[in-house]
């Protein structure tokens, strides 16, 4: 018999609906496309990047991130995705036992993270309105408090008074997960990583940036925090080629990219407009993807699957209920799931 671990014993795979549609608004990638840049990188670098080992702890991609978000390089962690940095975070600052809370609903990675190293998750639920409830999280007396804004799967932001307070009177190190933070309107914290010594903002470049399939994602912190997290992570989870595309889009790319988003804004309330000539009425969103109550929104979803659109289903989601989750993408693509749910409903 082999030995397996206890704590693994009744933990799933991750395994979202992946059946491949023609249209695919399930992931809340950027569906413009990948960075300009990224085409010259790969010409100029690919072959000749992969018979070596990448530079350890990514030097080039932390200098890069640091002249994106205006600090110093020592306040700058990277990882093999934002659920890397994430990861590391929770294997960092917790102990095996220890609890980890976060507001429910939330990123499902993050109770999955938890269990794998042997963390408590402990869901606060969401007040009524989807605020944040800074008292409920507080008296979990956790060491790790994980907050996500824009929050994924609701799309809605936390208030700065809420953040800063739950900061002020934590504990210990609270991590703000801001994967979607370049569709926001002033929803930005990094400020609080560069003035708080417990807490850590998590980026990504697998949303806005167009990234998504060479997972790069970065955080940043206070250096103390950072070093914690870099131990945690290791040298090597970068590839060389990820590393030099994600430099070339922060350093290149940013215009392209906030033009993306911004279209990707447009786009989500274009597609409210829609939804609500369904008779459908999505939470307010800041993020590139809308939430939208549906009952039986697995049959209905499975009915806009066999119609070739894939969009993420939610059943029974805390404060919500069953929920579509619709990422937002050129016109022509939403204009085909909005066309699928009308049939599907
Ligand atoms: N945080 C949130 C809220 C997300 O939705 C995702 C991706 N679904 C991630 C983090 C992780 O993204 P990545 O690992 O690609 O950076």
């Amino acid at each position: 018999m082999i030995p397996f671990r206890d704590t693994y014993r009744d933990i799933p795979l991750y395994s979202p609906a992946r059946k491949r549609c023609r249209v695919d608004l399930s992931d809340n990638t950027n569906l413009f496309g990948a960075p300009p840049s990224a085409e010259r990188v790969l010409r100029e670098e690919g072959l000749q990047s992969l018979a070596r080992y990448p530079a350890s702890y990514a030097p080039d991609l932390k200098r890069a991130v640091a002249a994106y978000a205006g600090v110093a390089v020592e306040n700058v962690t990277t990882g093999c995705g934002s659920d890397d940095v994430i990861d590391c975070a929770l294997r960092a600052f917790l102990e095996p036992g220890d609890a980890v809370a976060f507001p429910d609903p939330t990123f499902v990675m993050v109770p999955l993270f938890a269990r794998l190293s042997a963390l408590r998750p402990v869901p606060v639920p969401l007040r009524p309105d989807l605020a944040l409830d800074v008292d409920g999280l507080l008296a979990t007396g956790a060491k790790l408090l994980y907050v996500c804004t824009p929050n994924n799967p609701t799309g809605t932001v936390a208030s700065r008074a809420a953040l800063e307070r739950l900061v002020d009177r934590a504990p210990g190190v609270v991590v703000i997960d801001q994967a979607y933070v370049e569709f926001t309107r002033g929803g930005d914290f990094l400020d609080l990583a560069r003035t708080r010594p417990n807490v850590l903002v998590t980026r990504t470049m697998s949303k806005a940036f167009g990234l998504a399939g060479l997972r790069v994602g970065w955080g940043v912190g206070a250096p103390s925090l950072v070093a914690e997290v870099e131990k945690a992570r290791g040298p090597y989870k970068h590839t060389a080629l990820g590393e030099a595309v994600a430099v070339s889009a922060l350093t290149e790319d940013t215009a392209w990219m906030e033009a993306c988003a911004a279209e990707a804004v447009e786009n989500r309330e274009r597609l409210r407009g829609g939804l609500r000539v369904l008779g459908l009425e999505p939470l307010p969103s800041e993020a590139n993807f809308l939430l939208v109550p549906v009952p039986e929104a697995r049959r209905v979803g499975e009915a806009m699957r066999e119609r070739n659109v894939n969009v993420r289903v939610f059943e029974g989601l805390a404060g919500v209920g069953d929920a579509l989750r619709i990422g937002s993408a050129p016109w022509p693509l939403m204009a085909t799931a909005l066309k699928a749910l009308q049939e599907a409903l």
